[in-house]
């Protein structure tokens, strides 16, 4: 007899262009895939996943009239997302009337947009779909960008310059100072304002998913819940529960064969993410440092990061010599394979959310090193929360980078960091596993979706 296929319920899921918030948002996809979804990825012509064989199964729709590479050259990282949201709303619409005529009515269980992507929202309402947010950052973080997008900004601005007032811990928000609060070194305060303001506007949607885990930031995530008026689903590491390869650069495997030849937990691996950007003057005292600390190094320098210079230019002849003997650069690497690799003792990051879930998911502590937005959060978290991170502020000089990697991969402190981190990676994993406490957040979000009008 021949089988009939069940058709499956479609999401619709829409990422923000950029590398952190496309790889938690198709992990997502992996995820509601494996529990029966079909899964439509809506993108703007800017920085698409391509739909390869890693995602065969998944429908891929752009935006017309979405802004382009050269848009976010010209414009900069914070208004492009701010004119993103302006431009996309109608064709968004569009494009959602389109998938509903193609689908039928009762097809689309959900539209499950980042949370800066908030043009979808207004369309999810007008065909009454049930939507969802989709928050690629720590709760920690969400809590700061609700607080914030409620501040003065002209009264929060004078807080911010006074350096005393810096260095004080912001009421209710403990351990974070008011220098640790999600500002953005992208553009002005009162711009990130308004987009945390946009965005942190959810009421109107059904839900938020969290790429985070109760192990983590139960406290947060309890606050959220409160705060919130819809449901907080915690349903990370994404990264642990459903793999999705989708890097927008090329990676660089011939580092993972260097690491081959390295001594186990002896090597520091340095990347800042996709967007983060280092003066020439702080390259060169991290490259003398990490001369002077005698460690190996796998170091990402991703072209067009130092401002000025095209790639690795500005580092001085001597050091290209020391790189032959001990280190190792990459324009871009497979990160979660380098942090799995057993060479690996320590990663000095920047401390994008995605950065910090991969490097506590295999139990590597971390040298802290924010640079923008909810990274400083992380960073704060990782040093006194969660105490397996060393926090770098202020100017950097040569003699920290070298007592910074040495703490973390020759000192007995950084043994103790990489113990505590293990013990966070084994709570992590469990969490994931078939009843963990995301694992469960996840089948309690795909059940509301599959109740009919329960949202
Ligand atoms: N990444 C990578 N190779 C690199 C550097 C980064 O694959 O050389 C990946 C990393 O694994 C992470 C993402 O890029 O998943 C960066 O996200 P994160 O939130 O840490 O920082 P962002 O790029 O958003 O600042």
């Amino acid at each position: 007899m021949e089988e009939k296929q069940v058709k499956r319920r479609m999401v619709v899921l829409v990422p923000v262009p950029a590398q952190g918030h496309v790889t938690p948002m198709m992990q997502l996809g992996k995820a509601l895939h494996l529990k029966g979804f079909s899964i439509t990825v809506v993108q703007t012509q800017y920085n698409r996943v391509s739909s390869s064989k890693d995602f065969s199964d998944f429908h891929f729709l752009t935006i017309p009239g979405s802004l382009t590479e050269s848009d976010f050259k010209n414009l900069g990282a914070l208004p492009f997302l701010l004119k993103l949201n302006q431009v996309c709303e109608a064709s968004f619409k569009q494009c959602l009337s389109q998938l509903l005529h193609e689908q039928g009515d009762d097809d689309i269980a959900c539209v499950v947009y980042d949370e800066y992507m908030y043009f979808s929202q207004p369309a999810a309402m007008e065909f009454q779909l049930p939507s969802a947010v989709f928050s690629t950052t720590s709760a920690t973080a969400l809590v700061c960008r609700s607080v914030l997008s409620k501040v003065n900004a002209a009264a929060f601005l004078i807080d911010m310059k006074d350096p005393e007032t810096q260095d004080k811990v912001f009421p209710g928000m403990d351990p974070l100072r008011y220098k640790d609060l999600p500002t953005s070194a992208f553009g002005p305060l009162e711009s990130i304002i308004k987009l945390y303001n946009n965005a942190v506007n959810i009421q109107t949607a059904s839900a938020v998913i969290i790429n985070s885990a109760s192990c983590l930031e139960s406290s947060s995530l309890a606050r959220l819940q409160r705060e919130l008026q819809v449901l907080v689903y915690p349903i990370g590491p994404l990264h642990i529960a459903a793999s999705a390869p989708s890097s927008l650069l090329e990676e660089d495997r011939s580092c993972v064969e260097w690491l081959n030849k390295q001594k186990s937990s002896s090597v520091i691996y340095i990347s800042l993410g996709s967007l983060a950007l280092t003066q020439t003057k702080e390259m060169l005292e991290m490259a003398w440092g990490l001369s002077n600390s005698n460690q190996p190094f796998l170091w990402v320098i991703r072209p067009g990061s130092v401002p000025g210079s095209e790639w690795t230019e500005s580092l001085p002849v001597e050091f290209s010599k020391l790189v032959l003997e001990r280190g190792y650069i990459v324009k871009w690497a497979p990160q979660m394979e380098v942090l799995r690799h057993p060479a690996v003792g320590g990663f000095w990051s920047h401390c994008g959310w995605n950065s910090t879930l991969e490097s506590i998911g295999e139990g590597v502590p971390m040298i802290c090193r924010p640079f923008t937005g909810d990274q400083r959060v992380n960073a704060r978290y990782l040093e006194s929360v969660w105490r397996i991170g060393v926090l770098l502020e202020g100017e950097l000089d040569k003699g920290t980078v070298e007592s910074s990697v040495k703490r973390l991969t020759v000192d007995e402190e950084g043994a103790d960091m990489r113990k505590r981190a293990i013990d966070l990676k084994e709570k992590l994993e469990a969490s994931v596993r078939s009843g963990g406490s995301s694992s469960s957040s996840l089948d309690d979000f795909v059940n509301s979706l599959k109740m009919k009008n329960s949202m």
